[in-house]
């Protein structure tokens, strides 16, 4: 931006002379630029410099990291202080677009902290107040390790990409995004992408790598890009590049992947080191992200992998080959010994509620009891309980008051009871635990033949007593005889609660 010609034409409007001052100027890259002045004298003085400022501010100047990223250092004319932001005539510092974050670095010193472009130019966000004045040339210095990072994580992103074309149908590109630890892909595609295709794009992605293939990126007519079926778009990330309707930015992978971006990248897939996968998720209808690392955190990542690989295979005495063999050998034998330690445990408390006292009572055989030969939960003795009954003998004929009931009593702090009534019983185990409840605290609840309660607040074997004498406070007769008189008046004459 700095061959210009200027022009003078004089034309004289009501006896006063119109000087326009027209200034021709072709840019660096294709346009030309024409800018008429208007002044009504002719000592108007164009200053060379303030003839760059202006054109420099009228060019929509772009950031040039893109093109030329590996520039890390280069002068520049200010051409705008607003505070702490500061606009030069050109910039090699990449403003934030597509997913990939700004650059960071230093103005004359000062550190950079962000950089955007509003289209027509690059804003430099400052650290403080700058010290130089516009019209100054300023020494830029971007951040060598965080740009080379970046361009070695979007430069992986195509490479996944490519990866993806070559195992996954209808895919499509969904967003991208790089930040310090790690970069995410989003997918669309009709193929599920589960732990076996993650291992495949991340073991394509770095043969590509290895395989060491030029990268290249061009500017070409955008009708010239949307005709290549090859050319993977992002309407999202690529705006920057979409919004110029006359041309957009193509990268190349030779042999891999195309796609429109207007980000930072490596020249040979082989400066992208190492590319770990980390993980998948589904942010939103038909989409996959897949979260990989460049860098230290792929290779730490991986170092812990294998150490843990390591530990496993030798605490399971085996090669890491064969350690999914020998997992697989182990919880199965693993179950069989559950179900054993299952099956005799049942065995144990059978037994033990076998040895309950039995206690006759005007309503039901009662059994209450603990167990205390092994440690029981709640619902292993509920369903002891109910096992009990149905094996119970009862007495005879079944009938009430001679049916079976069953109560177990846990031997925690503040125990749990179970208890199972048999259809034969006279009693209602969901008022049993009711009424257990209501003296002691606790919750619990249930229905007329199975019930139970917990975290009672008194000792198992105050439980215990209060069972084994329940019938006492509430003689069987009395309930039957409530029953007959209403159903003898067809109506309720008592309440019997
Ligand atoms: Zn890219």
């Amino acid at each position: 931006m700095s061959k210009y010609v200027f022009y003078i034409t004089i034309t004289r409007r009501r006896g006063v002379n119109i000087y326009n001052w027209w200034i021709f100027c072709r840019d660096s890259e294709t346009n030309l630029l024409i800018i008429c002045v208007e002044t009504t004298s002719f000592d108007l003085i164009f200053w060379y410099r303030e003839v760059d400022l202006i054109l420099a501010k009228l060019s929509h100047m772009q950031t040039r990291a893109p093109d030329d990223p590996t520039v890390r250092e280069f002068t520049a004319t200010v051409t705008g202080i607003d505070g702490q932001t500061v606009t030069l005539d050109h910039t090699y510092f990449y403003a934030e677009s597509g997913g990939q974050p700004p650059d960071i670095g230093t103005l004359d010193d000062i550190s950079v902290t962000d950089v955007q472009s509003t289209g027509d130019v690059v804003e430099h966000t400052l650290a403080s107040t700058p010290t130089f004045e516009v019209g100054e040339d300023v020494t830029g210095v971007i951040d060598d390790e965080f740009r080379t990072y970046c361009m070695r994580a979007h430069t992986a992103s195509h490479l996944i990409y490519g990866a993806g074309r070559r195992i996954l149908t209808d895919l499509g590109y969904g967003g991208f995004g790089i930040d310090s630890e790690k970069i995410r892909v989003d997918f669309t595609t009709t193929t599920s992408i589960n732990d076996e295709t993650l291992i495949e794009l991340e073991r394509l992605t770095n043969r590509a790598i290895w395989e060491s293939r030029n990268v290249t990126w061009e500017t070409v007519p955008t009708t010239e890009a949307t005709a290549r079926e090859d050319v993977a778009f992002n309407t999202k990330t690529e705006e920057g590049v979409m919004s110029d309707a006359d041309s957009i930015r193509i990268v190349e992978i030779d042999g891999w992947d195309v796609a429109a971006c207007g980000g930072t990248h490596v020249a040979n897939t082989n400066a992208v080191g190492p590319v770990t996968i980390l993980d998948r998720s589904n942010p939103g209808e038909g989409m996959t992200r897949v979260e990989f690392a460049v860098g230290p955190t792929g290779i730490d990542r991986r170092a812990t992998q294998h150490r843990a690989l390591r530990e496993t295979a030798i605490a399971l005495e085996t090669s890491i080959t064969d350690l999914s063999d020998r997992a697989i050998a182990l919880r199965n034998e693993r179950d069989e010994l559950e179900s054993q330690v299952n099956d005799l445990e049942a065995k144990i408390i059978d037994s033990a509620i076998a040895d309950f006292d039995s206690i006759q009572t005007d309503t039901a055989v009662w059994r209450v009891g603990s167990i205390t030969e092994i440690s029981v939960a709640a619902n292993d003795a509920g369903e002891a309980a109910k096992r009990a009954l149905e094996s119970s003998p009862g007495i005879d004929d079944k009938k009430p008051p001679h049916g079976s009931v069953i109560a177990i009593v846990g031997t925690s702090e503040r125990p749990f009871v179970v208890v199972a009534a048999d259809d034969a019983s006279d009693v209602n185990a969901g008022a049993v635990i009711d009424e257990l409840t209501d003296r002691y605290g606790g919750g619990g609840g249930g229905g007329p033949s199975f019930a139970q309660g917990g975290g009672l607040d008194t000792s198992a074997s105050t439980v215990r007593s209060t069972l084994r004498e329940w019938d006492q406070s509430s003689p069987w007769w009395w309930y039957h005889v409530l029953i007959r008189f209403s159903g003898a008046n067809n109506s309720i004459i008592f309440d019997i609660e």
